[in-house]
């Protein structure tokens, strides 16, 4: 599988997924058409489906109009199936989704949004966490409860060390100040930043990070209880 990162918007990341022996396609969180038509064309590419992650328009904005002009189906967490637009396809918590291209298990991680979901690739170990999980930072509580928040971070804190996270913002430098502000003396964070810095200043996306390098320099996986972890949330709403 053949992974192609595509800057939407003002920060946002879309990811579009290729199966290389069919040349079939799949993208995950669309926030504008544009540039994702503009790869499918340029790659000779089919696209087969869109994948949402949460209703946020940043997230699912290029759906109407691929769906249109591509023919796609749109996959959603079941719950969400008000709140998508275009969804004609609904997985479940939990639920293995298999076609004959792709294979993916959906996790639902409330707290951003109700409805959030993160897919997870298990055969190439890939876990695409929309705005449930960034590189050193988490995503805004919005719909949900920092409880529920707190508990899909620990959801995805189990996962394998090696897994490979995309995440749906390049927010990575803003949230390494304030792991550091919190962390100063993290030797790791020190060298993180350092790899995103210079990623940074030559265009280069920070995405993909490893759950490992998330667990050693992400303030927010740190918390130990919900208290601390709705302590800095708070704390990083007004950094
Ligand atoms: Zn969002
Ligand atoms: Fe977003």
């Amino acid at each position: 599988m053949r992974i192609i990162t595509v800057k939407c918007l003002d920060d946002n990341f879309s990811y579009i997924l290729i199966n290389e022996e069919s040349n079939n396609a799949c993208v995950i969180d669309p926030g504008e058409s544009k540039p994702i038509i503009d790869i499918i064309i340029k790659e000779k590419l089919n696209l087969k489906y869109i994948l949402n992650t949460h209703h946020h328009g940043d997230h699912v904005g290029g759906n109407l109009d691929l769906k249109e002009k591509f023919n796609c189906g749109v996959i959603g967490f079941n719950k969400d199936k008000n709140n998508i637009p275009g969804i004609n396809i609904f997985v479940k918590d939990k639920e293995l989704y298999q076609n004959n291209d792709f294979e993916f298990t959906t996790y639902h991680t409330p707290g951003h949004t109700k409805g959030h979901v993160i897919f997870h690739f298990h055969i190439q170990n890939l876990l695409f966490t929309g705005d449930t999980l960034f590189s050193l930072g988490c995503g805004r509580i919005f719909e949900g409860s920092y409880d529920q928040m707190f508990n899909s971070l620990k959801l995805i804190k189990n996962f394998s060390k090696d897994t490979l996270i995309y995440f749906g913002h390049e927010y990575t430098f803003q949230n390494s100040k304030f792991c550091s502000h919190h962390d100063p003396d993290n030797g790791k964070l020190k060298n993180k930043i350092l790899e995103i810095t210079d990623k940074l200043k030559k265009n280069v996306p920070t995405t993909p990070t490893s759950l490992k390098e998330e667990l050693d320099c992400n303030i927010f996986l740190k918390c130990k209880d919900l208290n601390s972890f709705s302590k800095l949330r708070e704390l990083k709403d007004n950094f």
